[in-house]
């Protein structure tokens, strides 16, 4: 018999794959997963290519193990990888990983395998026929399978029922299948009847149709989420499967729960970091095994094999979420589009503030737009934004008078507000008034943060924390002061000011402990806070019906920011947390507090009109020749000397010269120093995407071939941060 070989990709730092023999008689397809010895590590691999032979026969080794419990990755999924590893420069192996639940990374079979997913006897007859008329047990559990089983079920009939389950699949008698159905008796949720722009962009997704891009462009609360839930109604009625994409699921139980209420009958199922290790790589099973009707998850999700993909939702499309920020640096969004493209199915992006990107798509027609203009809530007008201009009010801790005043009248009329600040902690800094001295981070470029309940500065890059000295570390004096206002220290002003309030203050530091979010959040829907003091954590997705102020604090920082970006994200980040006012039948108030109210940005703010504030900025990036009208990449470099990392930029640059690639000189990094490391970056332009892409194909390789010493670099493509 000839020998058969296999071309496995690992998740190791080298642009290239290996090589395998094949011992035995082992069944393999490409796509599946193997374990093999490299140097002297196991690792786990994924199968790309099998031959009759391989280029280096003499030398190559042997695949250790076939483990059963991964079925063999489909294709669409590999191309996605392979054209991922492509277009961000990063080694497919590690692609791949990342693609991959934790566990089937592991060089080990994953032994929770068998109690994912059902089982059934296509024959029960024939099954039954073949055992004792004294074997009771077994024959209870032969009849049972005649209906598809959980594994929870089949082990409660008998000690032994596994085993035996085990000998009947070795014989074909019982094989997995999909999931029993769920509890039938539950009524769906009533669904609205759909305005004429949710009915119009239903109807246009939901038709039969092939690859299409849509961008459904509706403000907060016109019911985009609506129309995602009968477009997929659409799709589960022809027996496809839905995989919807959201920014951050633990942000978002208000959307799981909503599709549990309006699909009971389907199999839903999440897939997110946050989740046991077992629970994702069932959840992962039964959605490739296409038990999943709904697949719920989110940027990760994008590589869950889908034999029957009808349609991709992404929810928030411009949302920063998307994009990985370290590693294997991807965008999410853009990888669900190509995988759409793959499968010939049509992407829905939802958003009210739509990136820039998706925006100049869809107004060069390459991306079909859809409108939602008005609330969906009958009665529900959009919150009127107001400017509150500080410059030259006296702020009491911060809050001007007619914030106060607002503040006051809301409370007094049993309205809920919420205070928006960008800041967790107590204040960003603690200086010293006498000398000037600043709490530094010794690890970082950074401020240390002051977290006053738990009397520690922090930094927010590094980790790094110290204890609040008593006094200034440079000149002994005892009067250090907090600047800035942090979450923390709004909370405690708001406090002295309110006492009667029922406060409550949502960032990453109170909802750190698992359930606290959800905990919070009931407790807002209950009407049991009526103060809220949150980061942009409480702006994402959340529908609060009884909010009818909405206050932020300090928004200037983005206005003069050196990141092209900044403004873009500004107005996205401030319209998400106006959209949280008036959703039900109040109209909600907006007030900003700004030192610039003369700002146009302001002006488009007031507007309320992102597609004019979209339309200028294309404008304004087009002049300047900035993303989306230039292909971009970042070399970054970390060395824990600065002049190390610079001088490896500059050799890297001199490489390029003569290319059809831009490269500016190279610069430190906006953080500078990160954790010890001196940070600095080369940015990569071209006109067009070709160019770059052969760029960073060559430098990819070799920086890989030749690692320079003592610098840590990466390549990210589509930079979103400077
Ligand atoms: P978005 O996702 O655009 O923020 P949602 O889909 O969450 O908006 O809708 C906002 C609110 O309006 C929800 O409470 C939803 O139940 C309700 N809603 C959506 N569509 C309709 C409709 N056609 N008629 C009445 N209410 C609707
Ligand atoms: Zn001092
Ligand atoms: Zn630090």
């Amino acid at each position: 018999m000839s020998e058969r070989f296999a071309t496995v990709a690992l998740d190791v730092p080298l642009p290239r794959v290996f090589d395998y023999r094949l011992p035995g008689m082992q069944q393999v397809a490409v796509g599946q997963r193997v374990i093999v010895p490299f140097g002297r590590q196991v690792l786990s691999g994924v199968v790309l290519a099998l031959g009759e032979t391989a280029p280096d026969v003499a030398t190559v080794r042997d695949v250790l193990d076939v483990p059963a419990d991964m079925p063999a990755l489909p294709d669409d999924v590999l191309d996605l990888c392979r054209f991922c590893a492509d277009y961000y420069a990063y080694p497919l192996g590690a692609v791949l990983a990342a693609a991959l639940p934790g566990a089937f990374r592991q060089p080990k079979p994953w032994p929770g395998h068998e109690d994912a997913g059902a089982y059934v006897a296509p024959d029960p007859a024939a099954l039954l026929a073949t055992l004792s008329p004294r074997a009771a047990r077994q024959r209870a559990l032969a009849e049972l399978l005649a209906q598809p089983r959980r594994v929870e079920t089949i082990r409660a009939v008998a000690g032994d029922a596994m085993r035996w389950l085990r000998d009947w699949i070795a014989a074909g008698w019982v094989v997995r299948t999909a999931a029993p159905t769920l509890d039938a008796e539950v009524a769906p949720a009533a669904s609205p009847a759909l305005n004429a722009g949710q009915q119009a962009a239903v109807d246009a997704v939901a038709a039969p149709q092939g690859f299409q891009p849509w961008l459904l462009y509706g403000i907060t609360g016109s019911g985009k989420t609506e129309v995602y839930l009968r477009a997929i109604e659409a799709v589960r009625r022809r027996g496809r499967q839905a995989l919807v994409l959201v920014p951050e699921i633990n942000l978002t139980p208000q959307l799981e729960s909503r599709f549990r209420a309006r699909f009971p009958q389907e199999h839903i199922v999440s897939l997110h970091s946050g989740l046991a290790d077992g629970e994702r790589v069932r959840h992962w099973l039964d959605a490739a095994e296409g038990r999943a009707g709904i697949v719920l998850g989110t940027r990760l999700a994008v590589f869950a094999p889908l034999p029957r993909l009808g349609l991709v939702v992404v929810d928030e499309e411009h949302d920063a979420s998307y994009r990985q920020a370290e590693g294997f640096r991807y965008s999410a969004r853009d990888a669900a589009i190509y995988r759409a493209r793959l499968r010939d199915v049509p992407v829905l992006l939802g958003s009210a503030t739509p990136s820039l990107e998706s925006w100049k798509n869809a107004r060069d027609g390459r991306y079909r737009l859809l409108r939602l203009t008005e609330r969906a809530v009958s009665g529900a007008r959009p919150p009127a934004v107001e400017l509150v201009p500080t410059q030259r009010q006296r702020l009491t801790d911060g809050f001007s008078d007619t914030v106060l005043g607002a503040l006051r009248d809301t409370l007094a009329s049993g309205g809920q507000a919420l205070v928006f600040v960008n800041r967790r902690g107590y204040a960003p800094v603690l200086s010293c008034q006498e000398c000037g001295w600043m709490s530094s981070c010794r690890h970082c470029s950074a401020r240390l943060v002051l977290h006053l309940t738990e009397r520690r500065l922090r930094c927010h890059h590094c980790g790094h924390e110290e204890r609040v000295p008593p006094a200034c570390p440079d000149c002994g004096n005892h009067d250090l002061k907090p600047v800035g206002h942090g979450t923390q220290r709004v909370e405690a002003v708001l406090e002295t000011l309110f006492p009667d309030a029922n406060l409550l203050r949502i960032d990453r530091d109170s909802t750190r402990r698992k359930g606290a979010l959800g905990e919070m959040l009931r407790r807002v829907h209950a009407g049991e806070a009526d103060l809220l003091v949150g980061t942009q954590m409480l702006a994402k997705g959340h529908d609060f019906p009884g909010l009818a102020l909405v206050v932020v604090l300090n928004a200037d920082g983005g206005l003069f920011s050196a990141d092209f970006r900044a403004e873009e994200r500004l107005f996205a980040q401030l319209l998400q947390v106006a959209g949280r006012a008036g959703r039900a039948d109040r109209a909600g108030r907006v007030l900003v507090q700004t030192h610039y109210p003369d700002h146009p940005f302001y002006a488009a703010l007031l507007a309320g009109d992102y597609a004019a504030f979209a339309d200028g900025q294309l404008q304004e990036r087009r002049a300047l020749a900035l993303p989306p009208y230039a292909a971009w990449a970042v070399l970054r470099a970390e060395a824990r000397q600065l002049q190390l990392a610079l001088a490896f930029l500059r050799e890297t640059k001199a490489l390029l010269a003569g290319s059809a690639v831009h490269v500016a000189d190279p610069v430190p990094a906006a953080l500078a120093r990160k954790a010890g490391w001196e940070r600095a970056h080369v940015v990569l332009s071209a006109s067009g995407r070709a160019p770059l892409q052969a760029a960073l194909r060559f430098l990819a390789q070799h920086l890989a071939e030749a690692p320079p010493r003592g610098v840590r670099w990466a390549l990210d493509v589509d930079p979103q941060e400077f």
